[in-house]
């Protein structure tokens, strides 16, 4: 039997009166993209914050290679090897794409937080192969303030890469960007997954992206998984269908 990367069960969360996220079951492999969809207010981003530890799961379970991670704080699961990208990208605009990055590679290192200055300059270089490896090296001097926002995307999937993630959660990894930036994005994305044999849980609202670029998607409504399989396998799905068109 193989161990999955991550294993969630009878996840859950309330809010007050409100069931957000009503016991869900979804694994993710090493080398899976998975979409997570569903309309607002199904769940989505209560179950991203319960993954990341921002939110604390009131029942069931979720195993990082068999490491429970309910209970633990965000920058411990952030350590285990959880990374994430925010919505809106989030960079230190007035730091250059490369210093950027180093940032990112010192606060992975807590023994050289403290002496962070000098420490940046050692690890320029390998800030500039994050970059590189995100099409963006030739980028690397210039502030982020005046990058494209397609660009800065790439900057913050450097950032996220610093860490060496296992698992990335994207929460709309391509909201706010043209339909070529948005392909390049995911392009990039799934490249990533499978150079470094890693997994994405990543929520979506185009389903031209997820159909294109998903491995696997699963489909929350009302707090409850629908649906889960290949993009292929669901697009038909009546129960589907039911919650995105009310047919
Ligand atoms: P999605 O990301 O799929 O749009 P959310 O996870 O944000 O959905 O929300 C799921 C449900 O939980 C919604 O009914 C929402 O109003 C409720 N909810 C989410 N966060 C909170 C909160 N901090 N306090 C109260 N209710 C919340
Ligand atoms: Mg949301």
């Amino acid at each position: 039997m193989t161990t999955k990367l991550l294993t969630v069960t009878g996840l859950g969360k309330s809010f007050g009166g409100v069931r957000a996220v009503d016991g869900i079951d979804f694994e993710l492999a090493r080398g899976e993209l998975l979409a997570l969809i569903g309309p607002n207010g199904a769940g989505k981003s209560t179950t991203f914050n319960m993954v990341n530890g921002q939110l604390r799961a009131d029942s069931g379970s979720i195993r990082l290679e068999g490491t429970e991670l309910i209970g633990m704080r965000p920058r411990e699961i952030w350590r285990l090897g959880v990374g994430r990208t925010f919505q809106i990208a989030e960079t230190f605009s007035s730091l250059t794409a490369v210093e950027n990055v180093q940032m990112a590679l010192l606060s992975a290192d807590a023994r050289l937080w403290s002496m962070w200055t000098r420490a940046a300059r050692h690890r320029r270089a390998e800030a500039v192969e994050l970059l590189d490896q995100v099409g963006m090296a030739a980028q690397a001097d210039r502030p982020c303030s005046v990058l494209a926002y397609g660009d800065v995307k790439r900057v913050e999937l450097a950032i996220a890469m610093a860490n060496s993630p296992k698992l990335l959660l994207m929460d709309e990894p391509t909201a706010g960007m043209a339909p070529k930036e948005r392909n390049e994005l995911m392009a990039l994305t799934k490249r990533l997954v499978v150079e470094r044999n890693m997994a994405v849980l990543f929520t979506e609202h185009s389903m031209d992206v997820v159909f294109a670029y998903a491995d696997r998607m699963i489909v929350l409504a009302r707090g409850r998984l629908i649906a889960e399989g290949r993009p292929a396998e669901i697009r038909d799905d009546p129960k589907v269908q039911e919650v995105y068109f009310g047919s």
